[in-house]
């Protein structure tokens, strides 16, 4: 259906909403490991929070890529000033930004629309903020079943796991998540997918610098996206204005869903608005776009 309507309407919805083609597609798959040799990924869940500018800054410094998995509404509201702030200076700074849903529940606890809700507020966080569509969601807790990958998929998501737990989030010594990192370098591995918080201090302040000096000799520190061949976007357009409706209040809080309690919060379970980067020339094909000026 989607595909016979005619060009004129394609052209007229994909300039001001919808999700406009990159030309470059890919299949929605499971990512549990790195495939490119010689590279490592080291990526952060749980933020924004205060520690993103710092170790987005680490990463720099060191000539590295981070990537950052986002919740809306768990350590703090991802609408906050600092936060948005924070976001695109990461952002702009040429890290990856990747969704771990709205409020860190647990999917396999919800319901479809519960699930739809939780990636839709994320992915419209991201949409406002940054003017990006993820190609990416780590469910919370890595915790996946067969509709929740369907779902994910649906909305052109990859599920981005990891093969390496510093365990910094589960109370471990700094000492042990080295000891995590020491065993993939001593272990000569071809390349690791490496879990971290960016809301644990020791990790901004400890962790990030004994990773990066330990791995740049032999390692490319790059983005999950990078080592895995894809892009880290269905989309880029450009931010939005910030309005009222930026807000966490009445969303569902740290580990809530929506449609449950005594004032159920109504389920978002379509496609965020999403602006191109253009309005007068958008993309249908990359032949076309490979010729236009
Ligand atoms: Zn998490």
């Amino acid at each position: 259906m989607y595909r016979r309507l005619a060009l004129s309407t394609l052209l007229a919805a994909s300039a001001v909403l919808g999700r406009p083609s990159l030309g470059y597609r890919t299949t929605p798959q499971v990512y549990e490991a790195c495939i490119n040799p010689n590279q490592i990924a080291l990526t952060f869940d749980d933020g924004p929070y205060i520690h993103l500018r710092s170790i987005s800054d680490q990463f720099t410094a060191a000539g590295a890529k981070a990537t950052f998995f986002f919740n809306g509404n768990n350590y703090d509201c991802i609408y906050a000033a600092d936060r948005i702030a924070d976001i695109r200076y990461a952002y702009a700074a040429g890290h990856m930004i990747g969704s771990h849903t709205w409020s860190h529940a647990d999917l396999t606890e919800l319901s479809t629309a519960q699930i739809q809700d939780g990636m839709f507020r994320m992915e419209e966080a991201l949409s406002r903020i940054l003017g990006v569509s993820p190609a990416f969601m780590r469910p919370p807790f890595g915790s996946y079943n067969d509709n929740v990958q369907s779902i994910a998929f649906g909305r052109g998501q990859s599920l981005a796991l990891w093969d390496t737990d510093t365990e910094d989030a589960d109370g471990a010594t700094v000492a042990f998540s080295e000891s995590v990192y020491n065993q993939v370098a001593t272990s000569k591995a071809k390349n690791a997918l490496i879990l971290e918080h960016e809301t644990v201090n020791t990790t901004d302040s400890k962790l990030v610098q004994y990773a990066l000096s330990l791995f740049r000799e032999r390692y490319k520190l790059v983005t999950l996206a990078e080592c895995v061949g894809v892009n880290p976007y269905q989309a880029i357009g450009v931010p939005q204005e910030q309005s009222a409706s930026w807000t966490c209040s009445g969303t569902p809080k740290p580990g809530k869903a929506c449609g449950t309690g005594s004032k159920p919060i109504t389920c978002e379970t379509g496609t965020p608005v999403f602006v191109s980067a253009s309005t007068s020339t958008p993309t249908l094909t990359p032949t076309h776009r490979a010729n236009s000026p």
